[in-house]
């Protein structure tokens, strides 16, 4: 079958799986993004944990991923050369953003200015934001430097992290750049109930509307999450012809809420699956996503006929996941496709006995029948060895590398704890707000 795809991953705290309590996102990020956070990346770390992640994905048939790639706390260009550079050596196919942000902490959040002390808010106000010239001059080098590296197989995209991070220039810029050489953009978009709140503390409007009005609303768009739009939003972005990248993992994980499927697919929106980041669903296996999507529509929804099939969710998973990325030729095994195909052993567990091909696919299988990974005609993974990646040098490098990991987590923890009681009073009131309408199921308002 074609290769599945990892519609949205975020490189960049692939070490962190487990560290992070469940916690809704606002305060999740504390924990795992510090805010106030001062050191430079790492490149061999971060060429180390995208080989994790993109090994983890080879493994389990996963051939093509959309990295959202932020780097904490900036970028470098030897850092996202650290990005390509492995994804370049693991053989994976992999179209990248660099997902850079440059308001000030308070005005991407409801109600934090007001709730904080003074000495935290002056140094919330102290971060160094880029300036505009920076911004612009690292993405015309990576466009430059990367698209179409790899015989084709690395290709780069645009990223705003999500619209209220980013002033309207930078926007435009990005807007313009993703228009002109046709790339996908990157956009987290309404992923939890304290962002539509925000829409309309700060804006007076859904952040869908925002990015509509701004005009910059495109096919190109790969609206991340989607979880608290409404029916308006929901007709802007079938109109403006956005994929979106369901995750529906990180989504439980952090609380955010339920994304309404059905509600998307009536209006003939095309949704790709994704696992989101390895310290948000801590595996990289776009499988267990897939089956994810299969069951939690099905609560919240009592019409069964509304539910999403196997057919559908396995069609996500692949073609979806090529309408996102901008890849017309690729997602399906046809004449004139990329090759980007895995073998499934059907003399597995999974499979046997074999019923129904797409449903064990979706509901039985875990990743662990594949056998074969092969992207851009080339076998990259075979018996569950990647070929060309030393996996047992790789994670011995990371073990040596655990104290200095444990030391930043706990460092970043000791922030976040100072910081998380007015982030919780700043979720809190987002929670306990009438937006009419919710996606959250049991006795959340
Ligand atoms: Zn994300």
């Amino acid at each position: 079958m074609p290769g599945l795809f990892n519609e949205h991953f975020h490189s960049q705290v692939s070490v962190m799986a487990g560290s992070v309590p469940s916690l809704p996102l606002e305060l999740f990020m504390l924990y795992e993004v510090p805010p106030l956070g001062d050191r430079p990346p790492d490149p061999r770390l971060i060429y180390l944990q995208t080989m994790l992640g993109a090994v983890e994905m080879l493994r389990h048939g996963v051939t093509s991923v959309h990295d959202d790639a932020f780097h904490n706390p900036w970028p470098t260009r030897k850092a996202i050369d650290a990005v390509m550079s492995a994804y370049r050596d693991s053989g994976l196919r992999a179209t990248v953003a660099i997902n850079r942000q440059n308001r000030p902490e308070l005005e991407k959040l409801p109600f934090l200015a007001e709730l904080l002390p003074p000495d935290i808010r002056g140094e919330m106000e102290a971060i160094r934001i880029a300036p505009l010239d920076e911004l612009t001059d690292l993405y015309h080098w990576f466009h430059k430097t990367w698209h179409g590296a790899a015989d084709g197989r690395l290709l780069i995209a645009v990223s705003n992290s999500a619209p209220q991070r980013v002033t309207e220039e930078y926007f435009g810029f990005l807007a313009d750049l993703s228009r002109g050489h046709d790339l996908p953009f990157n956009m987290h978009m309404l992923e939890t109930k304290t962002q539509r709140v925000l829409g309309i503390e700060r804006f007076g409007k859904s952040l869908v509307r925002l990015v509509k009005d701004l005009g910059f609303l495109d096919e190109r768009m790969l609206v991340i999450h989607a979880v608290w739009v409404d029916d308006a939003d929901m007709d802007l972005l079938a109109a403006a012809g956005c994929t979106v990248a369901h995750n529906p993992i990180c989504n439980l994980r952090l609380g955010s809420g339920i994304m309404p499927f059905r509600e998307l697919r009536e209006r003939g929106i095309t949704i790709g699956i994704g696992t989101d980041e390895r310290a948000a669903d801590d595996e990289v296996n776009s499988w267990a996503a897939l089956k994810q999507a299969g069951l939690v529509h099905q609560i919240g929804q009592p019409d069964y006929a509304l539910w999403p099939t196997p057919a559908e969710l396995l069609h996500a998973a692949t073609s979806g996941g090529a309408r996102g990325m901008r890849i017309g030729n690729l997602g399906r095994i046809a004449t004139g496709c990329l090759a980007d195909i895995i073998l499934i052993d059907p003399d597995s567990l999974p499979f046997t006995p074999l019923n129904d091909l797409r449903r064990q696919l979706v509901y039985s299988h875990n990743g662990s029948a594949v056998v074969m990974t092969m992207v851009a005609g080339k076998v990259v993974m075979r018996d569950g060895r990647v070929l060309g990646v030393d996996e047992r040098a790789l994670r011995a490098e990371l073990r040596v590398r655990q104290p200095e990991i444990d030391a930043a987590v706990a460092v970043t923890a000791r922030q976040a704890a100072r910081l998380e009681p007015y982030w919780r009073a700043m979720y809190l009131r987002a929670a306990a707000m009438d937006v009419g309408f919710t996606r959250w199921v049991g006795n959340g308002r």
